[in-house]
């Protein structure tokens, strides 16, 4: 059995109280919220805070409102098991519910919250191993050594990011609201990751997420998500698509948007497959079109089990063309 360290824990019962411990303990000291993910990893050493700073006293960090002008405002603290039973979701971003109701199992949702998986780290089979496992070999560049296992001949880091939540944030076009004790930000999620799987995250040190903003409708609109794992009860994505598709009143594409996860090292959004519907009638052809766009998009490689990266990039097509579909039809649009 794998064991935790020796760490030191707080748990401030303010925000601006996390805000200062964190300015002074800076990378010695993590944020810890539901702990599914930051606790594996202490225990397999890829990580060594010798402190961690618990957000689980602060009540505010899990409201969860929606105004007609804001949209809704997701508290970070918030459990995925909370989300997916909230009325206010249920009823404006159906999307929201599909992907925390497919994050892990009904254990890690009640445990894990919106704010942990937005700040996942990176996967990667030669990364998320015990420490005497990874010592057999090189210390890899996600771990401060020099090598990549996976991809030999480069000199970047293709951990992957594999969050289901993000991709539909990003399709609802959600802001962050960031606290530190220089003061708060709000930036787009589109804004929020950096692509490098060793340090996927562009949050400075000391940051706090203190909240996700999703948009409101406008209109007829809808989202949907749909991932692709091994096993159904519990893995994390090979593959996941998210879509928002908004109609005019005759039936026409009026707004699309589509992010895709788990086949690179950050989510991303795929203008050029929604930009091919947009101001259209969606047939069948268009949708097969955007699936091919969002595919192209799609650049896995072999560091994950379960499937090929060339059996990934498929999959992102095709969730892509069932997603479209049932969305288009859902709209009363007349797929052709
Ligand atoms: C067996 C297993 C299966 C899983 N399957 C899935 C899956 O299918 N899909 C999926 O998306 N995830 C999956 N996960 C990962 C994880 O359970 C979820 O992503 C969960 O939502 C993480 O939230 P948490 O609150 O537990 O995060 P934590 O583990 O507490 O934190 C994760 C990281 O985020 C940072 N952090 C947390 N909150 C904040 C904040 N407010 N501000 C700044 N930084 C913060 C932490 O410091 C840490 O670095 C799985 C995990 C396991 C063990
Ligand atoms: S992709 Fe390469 S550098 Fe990154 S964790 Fe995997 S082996 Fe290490």
């Amino acid at each position: 059995m794998m064991r935790l360290p020796k760490m030191d824990y707080a748990a401030p019962p303010t925000l601006s109280e996390v805000c200062v411990l964190m300015s002074e303990q800076q990378e010695k000291a993590e944020l810890l919220a539901g702990g599914t993910d930051l606790l594996p990893a202490c225990k397999l050493r890829n990580k060594q805070p010798t402190l961690l700073v618990s957000l689980g006293k602060i009540p505010s960090l899990k409201d969860i409102r929606f105004d007609e002008s804001e949209g809704l405002r997701i508290g970070a603290m918030t459990s995925l098991n909370a989300l997916r039973y909230d009325p206010l979701a249920i009823a404006h971003y159906p999307a929201l519910i599909e992907a925390a109701a497919a994050v892990g199992t009904t254990q890690l949702q009640h445990m894990g919250t919106l704010g942990g998986n937005i700040c996942l780290d990176t996967r990667c089979t030669y990364y998320n191993q015990s420490e005497s496992w990874r010592q057999t070999r090189a210390v890899c560049l996600k771990m401060g050594g020099e090598v990549c296992h996976v991809v030999p001949k480069g000199n970047k880091c293709y951990a992957v990011f594999s969050g289901d939540m993000a991709p539909v944030l990003l399709a609802l076009d959600a802001r962050l609201k960031l606290a530190s004790s220089a003061g708060e930000r709000s930036l787009r999620l589109s804004e929020f990751y950096s692509g490098d799987g060793r340090k996927p995250l562009l949050i400075r040190p000391g940051e706090i997420l203190e909240a996700v903003i999703v948009p409101p409708p406008a209109g007829k609109e809808s989202s949907a998500y749909l991932k692709y794992r091994v096993r159904g009860a519990i893995d994390f994505p090979l593959a996941g698509v998210a879509v928002r598709l908004a109609a005019t009143a005759d039936g026409l594409c009026r707004d699309c948007s589509v992010a895709i996860t788990a086949v690179s090292s950050a989510p991303v959004q795929v203008p050029e497959a929604a930009d091919l519907l947009k101001g259209k009638s969606v047939t069948a052809e268009l949708i097969n079109k955007a699936a091919q766009e969002t595919s192209r998009a799609a650049h896995p490689v072999a560091n994950a089990f379960g499937a090929t990266p060339s059996y990934r990039r498929k999959m992102i097509g095709i969730l892509t063309r069932r997603t479209l579909t049932s969305l288009a039809q859902n709209l009363g649009m007349a797929v052709r």
